[in-house]
């Protein structure tokens, strides 16, 4: 096979030029960042639990008619996507208070939020990924107004969703991170889909009963038994790899 051109490769996935013209190849990396790659290190099987952890959220949101990029997982670490134009934009919703949330306004961890709360964050590294209004994000050009309408209303769509899944299998959505981009149809029109991936690097996911962390929290504050957590994710979501994330296929069964 030939090797696959790399567009492009971020602090937790590769994306390969796809088969076919309009795709790409997501590969997702074991590579861990937090506080804009501050810290860096490695989740042993991680990227084999978020290739499947993103496939079965993106494709349980498609049935409800959330508009995504994913197009069908490949192998252990990689899927196919739609080539979207990425919109520079993070969008965060939440539930409860925690990371950045409890710094801004003082609150504590864990504090319910009277709603759920949006919030835009503008990509950018060398910024430190600064907390944005829809001003900034109009006069800078980043997205028009009608590209807003639709993140928003996706977001607000995918958090109601999300939060009954996670419930049903005693989880607590607390907040997480959305990523949109434009596809551009052949007959020239656009539409604003949902990008990126889902998994316990982009969301926090407490227990139910005890409140123990269940995503990338584990890393970011050293708390131990991070492969574990994300294992626990997929589990919960009925999805563990048979034989655990490792690449290897479980010992096959002999006649
Ligand atoms: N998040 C993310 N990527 C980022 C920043 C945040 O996936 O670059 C997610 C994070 O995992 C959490 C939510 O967005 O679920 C809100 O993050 P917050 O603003 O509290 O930032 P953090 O505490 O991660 O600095």
């Amino acid at each position: 096979m030939p090797r696959r051109r790399r567009i492009y490769e971020g602090k937790a996935k590769i994306l390969f030029e796809g088969p076919e013209p309009g795709t790409l190849v997501q590969y997702f990396k074991d590579d861990a960042s937090a506080f804009n790659r501050k810290k860096t290190g490695t989740i042993t099987g991680k990227g084999v639990l978020n290739n499947r952890i993103s496939e079965y959220l993106m494709v349980r949101l498609g049935e409800i008619g959330i508009p995504t990029h994913f197009v069908r997982r490949l192998n252990m670490r990689e899927q196919l996507v739609r080539e979207v134009e990425i919109i520079p934009i993070e969008v965060v919703v939440r539930n409860v208070a925690a990371g950045s949330m409890t710094k801004r306004f003082n609150l504590p961890e864990g504090t319910p939020l009277p709603r759920s709360i949006v919030e835009y964050y503008y990509k950018a590294d060398e910024l430190d990924d600064p907390l944005v209004s829809e001003e900034h994000i109009t006069a800078f050009g980043w997205a028009a107004p009608q590209d807003i309408d639709d993140m928003l209303a996706l977001a607000l769509r995918i958090n109601d969703f999300l939060g009954g899944l996670f419930l049903g299998v005693n989880l607590k959505l607390i907040d997480f991170k959305l990523e949109f981009g434009r596809l551009y149809e052949e007959n020239g029109d656009m539409r604003v889909v949902l990008a990126d991936e889902i998994s316990p690097d982009s969301c926090r996911l407490w227990d139910l009963e005890t409140d123990k962390k269940l995503d990338k929290d584990r890393f970011r504050h050293d708390m131990g038994d991070v492969e574990e957590a994300y294992q626990e994710v997929a589990r919960r979501l009925g999805i563990l790899p048979e034989g655990g994330p490792g690449d290897h296929k479980a010992p096959e069964m002999v006649q």
